[in-house]
């Protein structure tokens, strides 16, 4: 069992107790997305920070008793979860602020972040019996349960927009996955996977329709608490594309707070690409976001490409709840941000991951983080996920990079013009 006591519809307040619910509000069609609600008293009697201080496991699994899986599930032999948080001095004198870490979200077995919820949507699959499990993704998202199910040998359907970066496509196909290119957008791959899922009853993993989602995505916020002491930053800033990660990041700064493990609720800062903008602009604008229609979304961070971002609820809450902010940033700055933040850090982060670099110092410049705060930021992909873009970022920083003959003299040559 599980410690689940409901589910919320976060429109209408309905409750469902346990897990009587299939995935949405039925009141609300594909819109009712839920929060995962527990039982916090008998959470405490099996986990504490002083039990966590003693398991050696560093994977998701050590925070079991808050996760929506059953004590005795199986969960998949990739390591999930455990992802550094490395403390940059110089970035954060650069930036006028107490103190900058940058939370390496690339490094997790499928290279993004989007690892943390698929394992949670795999091992519900198993537990609910279902024979197949899909999703639709730009990419990591399908990448993530792609290799997951490899792990496990769960048969899976990926619908990814034909135009997602080759090395996330290329992870589907060698993991062994039936990959289906939709002729069109990352919101019309979502509609057609909904549809297809229905028709089929296929277990389904949708950003934003699944609401496990959400429970797999905090634990990103468990580590970066855990791995401060408990002394959580002033200030966490990540990308959003469909707001899935900025939601399940305030939802588990929210269940560490009410535990009492931490004294103060971060900031949550969304950085979002200017031609994907929903977020940023519903917040500045002080729009609806249940009313509010899709907007057109253009970017080269494709991670982060949402022309209706499915789990918006969750994502306007996250900043409004915590008097945090969005900024936008274009994509020169995005892929400026990419060698910037590579070579200051030695973190090669895909163009998503790298737009919140952007988006930090642009928050510092407009005075939205102050010289006091500490701030974390969260890199959700590697940049091997997307060369083409890191060679686009090549060009309009003019890189040096030199091709010479195997000969010593023109070596020399080469560093004589250098000085
Ligand atoms: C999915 C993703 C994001 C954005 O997450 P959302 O939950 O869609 O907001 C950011 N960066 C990368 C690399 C991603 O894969
Ligand atoms: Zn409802």
């Amino acid at each position: 069992m599980s410690h689940i006591t409901h589910a919320q519809c976060l429109i209408c307040g309905k409750t469902f107790e346990g897990e009587s619910f299939e995935y949405v509000c039925p009141d609300h069609g594909n819109e009712g997305i839920l929060d995962i609600q527990y039982d916090y008293n008998r959470i405490r009697e099996s986990l504490s920070p002083e039990q966590l201080a003693s398991n050696p496991d560093p994977s998701i699994w050590r925070y079991r008793p808050l996760l929506p899986v059953n004590s005795d599930s199986k969960v998949p032999a990739l390591s999930i979860g455990g992802t550094p948080l490395y403390h940059f001095e110089t970035l954060a004198r650069d930036l006028g602020i107490r103190s900058f870490h940058l939370k390496d979200d690339g490094r997790l077995p499928t290279a993004s972040f989007k690892d943390r919820a698929s394992a949670i949507a795999a091992v519900k699959s198993v537990e609910k019996g279902a024979k197949i499990i899909t999703t639709a993704s730009t990419g990591n998202a399908a990448a993530a349960l792609s290799g997951i199910c490899a792990s496990m040998g769960l048969p899976n359907i990926i619908f990814v927009p034909h135009s997602a970066p080759q090395a996330k496509i290329a992870q589907l196909l060698m993991f062994g996955s039936k990959v289906i290119l939709v002729e069109g957008t990352y919101d019309d791959a979502f509609d057609l996977c909904l549809d297809a899922a229905a028709e089929h009853g296929w277990y389904n993993r949708n950003t934003g329709f699944n609401p496990y989602m959400s429970e797999g995505k905090k634990t990103c916020a468990f580590e970066i608490c855990e791995q401060l002491d408990w002394q959580a930053p002033d200030v966490i800033a990540v990308s959003v594309g469909d707001g899935c990660i900025i939601g399940g990041i305030h939802k588990g700064l929210r269940e560490l707070y009410h535990l009492g493990w931490i004294d103060t609720m971060p900031r949550l800062i969304g950085v979002q690409a200017q031609g994907s903008s929903y977020m940023a602009d519903a917040w500045k604008n002080n729009e609806n976001v249940i009313e509010k229609t899709a907007q057109a979304a253009d970017t080269v961070a494709d991670s982060i490409s949402a022309g209706l971002p499915r789990d918006r609820i969750k994502a306007l809450n996250a900043v409004t709840q915590t008097q945090g902010a969005y900024v936008t940033v274009s994509d020169d700055e995005i892929l400026r941000a990419i060698p910037d933040l590579a070579s200051r850090t030695g973190v090669f982060a895909e163009p998503a991951g790298a737009a919140t670099w952007a988006g930090i110092q642009k928050a510092a410049k407009e005075n939205l983080i102050s010289v006091k705060e500490s701030v974390v930021m969260i890199n959700t992909g590697s940049g091997l996920k997307d060369v083409n873009s890191a060679m686009k970022a090549v060009e309009l920083e003019q890189l040096p990079c030199f091709r010479i003959p195997p000969d010593i003299t023109e070596v020399n040559r080469m560093i004589d013009k250098l000085r």
